[in-house]
């Protein structure tokens, strides 16, 4: 079954109201085998509304709209479709007594433009709207099936969920459902991802996208299937190649994020973590902290930013500062042991960089960026350089600072 996805509203054309309702409904759409073959995005004017209409028909035999459906004299959909479809409007007695007690409950007194929305189109199917006053509303007609649907989010996923659903299940519209596996890799840009996973065979009955996000490369594996298990039982082949060929750059699954994965590494091996965080001011110990449970590993940590504070809060010793500069790595080696120190953990990270747009010399341009990891047996640095802009190289900086630790958690691992 393929629909179309109609949005109506003034706002979206101007780009006020980003079209987060035709993700929505193309997205869990196609979570029910159902294809969305167009997006269409008019305004709330008559004509407009019509031609969306025609394409839609001419083209799917399910079209879904959203937005419009509201009381006021801008919101029109409702009467293009009857225009459209040649349908007169009946009072549906039922909605109007819902608005009614809407209204009572709040003890304000119903305005009567309120009854134009208990009005649809003759022999139309109407979809309960407990959140709002306009219904969701089905018409069928010569093997075109059309919904409407609200514009305000929570009221169009609801009517969606608890009124379409059902209703196209019982139509026979729904096809087999869509699952879907991620594998979440950092450490390689997407082209290398790509290159590494050059022959590698998709399975029939799968596919694979490749999703780049912000230094990090997610790969879903999807496809849809009689149930879940036999969509596992199909994923599971490629999963297995895909961790062979990326090896450690896989850090997780289905939505895991790089700072659980270290969270959850140190949290087995009971050991911990301390920051010392120059160019990312605190980026990496907010990230560790949205890890639900991260106190039993991760101690604390300090934005030592400015070279006096390197010296005072992280025991850089103004010697190297003068030598060697604030980003060398030097400095973030002295930083990583003065914080491991001060804290006690098994482990610190330092981080210092000029995340730019300013400050960036011929030797240390702009994205330059020195870590260091600081442990028992010793402290490993690295020098990178990252392209793009300040919140870039900041959220780069994040990302390798944590993966440099995972990594070297992972290769412990191996060793044991
Ligand atoms: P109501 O019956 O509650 O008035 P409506 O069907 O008339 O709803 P609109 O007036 O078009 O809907 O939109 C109401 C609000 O819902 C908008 O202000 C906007 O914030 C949000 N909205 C509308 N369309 C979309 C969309 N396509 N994507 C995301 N949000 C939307
Ligand atoms: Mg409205």
């Amino acid at each position: 079954m393929d629909a179309t996805v109609i949005a109506v509203g003034d706002e979206l054309l101007i780009g006020k109201t980003v079209n987060n309702n035709a993700a929505y409904l193309s997205r869990r759409l196609a979570a029910l085998g159902i294809a969305t073959r167009r997006q269409l995005v008019v305004g709330d004017a008559e004509a407009d509304i019509a031609a969306a209409l025609d394409l839609a028909r001419a083209l799917t035999p399910l079209a879904i709209t959203t937005g419009g459906l509201g009381p006021t004299e801008d919101d029109r959909t409702l009467a293009a479709v009857a225009k459209h479809l040649g349908l007169e409007l009946v009072l549906h007695r039922p909605t109007l007594k819902e608005i009614e007690r809407r209204f009572a409950r709040r003890g304000v007194k119903m305005p009567a433009v309120n009854v134009g929305q208990a009005r649809v189109p003759a022999g139309s199917h109407v979809l309960a709207n407990p959140l709002g006053t306009a219904p969701g509303i089905v018409v069928e007609e010569a093997g075109f099936v059309l919904c409407l649907l609200p514009g305000v989010p929570a009221e169009m996923e609801y009517i969606f969920e608890h009124g379409l659903v059902p209703f196209l299940e019982k139509k026979g519209y729904v096809g087999e459902r869509v699952y879907e596996k991620q594998l979440h890799a950092t450490g390689l840009p997407e082209s290398a991802v790509a290159e590494q996973l050059a022959g590698v065979v998709v399975p029939p009955g799968v596919h694979l996208a490749y999703l780049p996000q912000t230094a990090q490369v997610d790969l879903r594996i999807w496809g849809a299937a009689p149930n879940e298990e036999t969509f596992r039982e199909r994923a599971a082949p490629i999963a297995k190649t895909i961790r062979e060929a990326l090896g450690a750059h896989v850090f997780g699954e289905d939505g895991a994020t790089l700072e659980q994965a270290v969270g959850e590494a140190l949290h087995a091996r009971g050991e911990t973590l301390a920051l010392a965080e120059s160019c990312t001011g605190g980026l990496i110990a907010k990230r560790v902290t949205d890890v639900a449970g991260a106190s039993s590993w991760f101690l604390g940590g300090v934005v030592p930013y400015a070279n006096e504070a390197k010296v005072n809060l992280s025991g850089v010793a103004e010697a190297t500062l003068a030598t060697h500069g604030a980003v060398s790595d030097e400095t973030a080696r002295e930083m990583a042991e003065g914080a491991r120190a001060r804290l006690g953990t098994t482990y610190a990270l330092a981080v210092t960089g000029v995340a730019g747009p300013t400050g960036g010399t011929s030797e240390k341009p702009v994205g330059t960026v020195c870590f260091a990891l600081a442990e028992e047996g010793g402290t490993t640095s690295e020098r990178l350089s990252f392209g793009g802009g300040r919140g870039w190289v900041r959220l780069r900086a994040s990302q390798h600072a944590l993966d440099m630790l995972r990594l070297h958690l992972h290769a412990k691992g191996e060793k044991r």
